[in-house]
């Protein structure tokens, strides 16, 4: 596990994450293409976050399971967090100086377009596979 810290574009918002998982993870669900035009990289976090400037993170409730979160000031897109576990998915792209990042999964697979695609060697979920992991988490 990894301990960093990031701030969104504006630098309003500061996030420290003591444990870091580096195994990147890519989302292709139409949530995630609409919100940010492309997939989602992220890493898990786990429930381990110290948040400054908190009052400038607006959240958005996308799904039945978790919520986005992003700066009202800059629009940097900061987390998805899962509402039961209280988890957060931080965007990768928060940490341009960790080296050790490595995608190791990509979820909605099935909902990828076909105008992209990654050439990592990855795990892959299908939409099908996803919603029954999160059936079975409620
Ligand atoms: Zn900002
Ligand atoms: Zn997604």
């Amino acid at each position: 596990m990894l301990s960093s810290s990031a701030q969104c574009l504006c630098g309003a918002v500061k996030i420290t994450a003591s444990n870091i998982n580096p195994k990147l993870t890519a989302c292709h669900c139409e949530s995630c293409r609409l919100w940010g035009g492309g997939a989602f990289l992220a890493v898990r976090c786990g429930t381990e976050i110290a948040l400054e400037g908190e009052e400038h993170i607006s959240h958005y409730d996308s799904s039945a399971w978790a919520s986005r979160g992003f700066c009202s000031t800059c629009g940097t897109h900061l987390f998805y967090k899962l509402k039961k576990t209280g988890e957060y998915n931080l965007s990768a792209g928060l940490f341009p100086q960790v080296k050790e990042f490595r995608m190791d999964m990509q979820y909605f697979s099935d909902q990828r377009p076909e105008h992209y695609c990654f050439s990592n060697e990855t795990k892959h979920l299908s939409r099908a596979e996803i919603l029954e992991y999160f059936a079975t988490q409620n």
